[in-house]
């Protein structure tokens, strides 16, 4: 019968923030190595991230992918 459809699942909302697929990652890394980046650095569960301006860490922060201790005195 028209007219008779179901109601629509409700839309998730939006996620302004998701993780970056490993493609995705890969992507970025190559960019920055093509534009002469090279402070790559790894926390202990090897997830690489990358040190802006001059390579070295101001701070103690925390892997993005796994919360481990970054930075200085690691
Ligand atoms: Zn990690």
């Amino acid at each position: 019968m028209a007219g008779a459809q179901a109601a629509q699942p409700a839309q998730p909302a939006a996620q302004p923030f998701r993780p970056a697929t490993p493609e995705e990652r890969a992507a970025v890394y190559q960019a920055l190595r093509d534009a002469g980046e090279r402070h790559f650095q790894h926390c202990v569960n090897g997830h690489m991230f990358v040190v802006g301006n001059c390579g070295t860490l101001a701070g103690a922060g925390r892997c993005p992918d796994c919360q481990a201790h970054i930075g200085p005195g690691c």
